[in-house]
């Protein structure tokens, strides 16, 4: 069976991945999002095994010394980390699996594993960056300023990533991403198309 393809999406927050992604997941029940750990604090909008599945830092150090991770990563003083057993069960089913991490994760997966599709999405610019940041309300401006330095850093590395997207406007962005990952699947399956064709005299 073939199997599916891995997809790594980053993007400082703020520029709009969970809206791009909503309607890609919705429209398909062969895709598996993957729900990360984390010991950060919920905001409003977070529902917990829903949006993350929130840890103290003691529970999320006692999953690494399991090995329970596929990656993790600090980040702005949290750990964040993927849990590992769905994500394989996922792919060996064929069902493509999407991760929402920050550089450093996405870095190291692919490393371990060169065929995941690695996706940047960014935002129009910096100055609207923190105008969203700053909408949504639900940080201090030290936080702020602590994120929009984080993203100043991560979009200099978006360079190194299969794939950026830009979202300047919700539409258009959700196709760009529709488009990578139709190619990304094409390119992944290139031997079970020949396959298929070889096989069916
Ligand atoms: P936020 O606190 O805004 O929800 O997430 C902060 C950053 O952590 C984002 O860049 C997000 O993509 C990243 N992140 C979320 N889950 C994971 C994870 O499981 N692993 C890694 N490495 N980063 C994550």
């Amino acid at each position: 069976m073939e199997k599916g393809t891995l997809f790594v999406v980053s993007a400082p927050s703020g520029c709009g991945k969970g809206t791009i992604l909503r309607p890609i997941l919705e429209a398909s029940d062969r895709i598996y999002y993957s729900v990360s750990a984390t010991t950060r604090q919920p905001r409003s909008e977070d529902v917990d095994g829903v949006t993350y599945r929130f840890m103290t830092k003691e529970g999320f150090e006692a999953l690494i010394s399991e090995n329970g991770f596929f990656e993790y990563a600090k980040y702005c003083d949290n750990y964040y980390g993927t849990p590992k057993a769905p994500v394989f069960e996922h792919l060996e089913n064929g069902d493509d699996v999407i991760l929402e991490i920050e550089t450093q994760g996405a870095f190291n997966i692919k490393k371990e594993m060169p065929e995941a599709v690695l996706i940047f999405i960014l935002p129009p610019s910096l100055k609207e960056l923190r105008r969203r940041l700053e909408k949504r309300g639900s940080e201090n401006s030290e936080v702020i300023d602590k994120r929009m330095s984080e993203a100043a850093r991560e979009i200099s590395l978006a360079k190194d990533y299969d794939y950026v997207i830009i979202n300047d406007g919700i539409e258009e962005a959700i196709e760009d991403f529709k488009t990578v990952c139709r190619i990304a699947r094409l390119k992944n399956n290139t031997e079970n198309i020949i396959n298929e064709v070889l096989n069916n005299a």
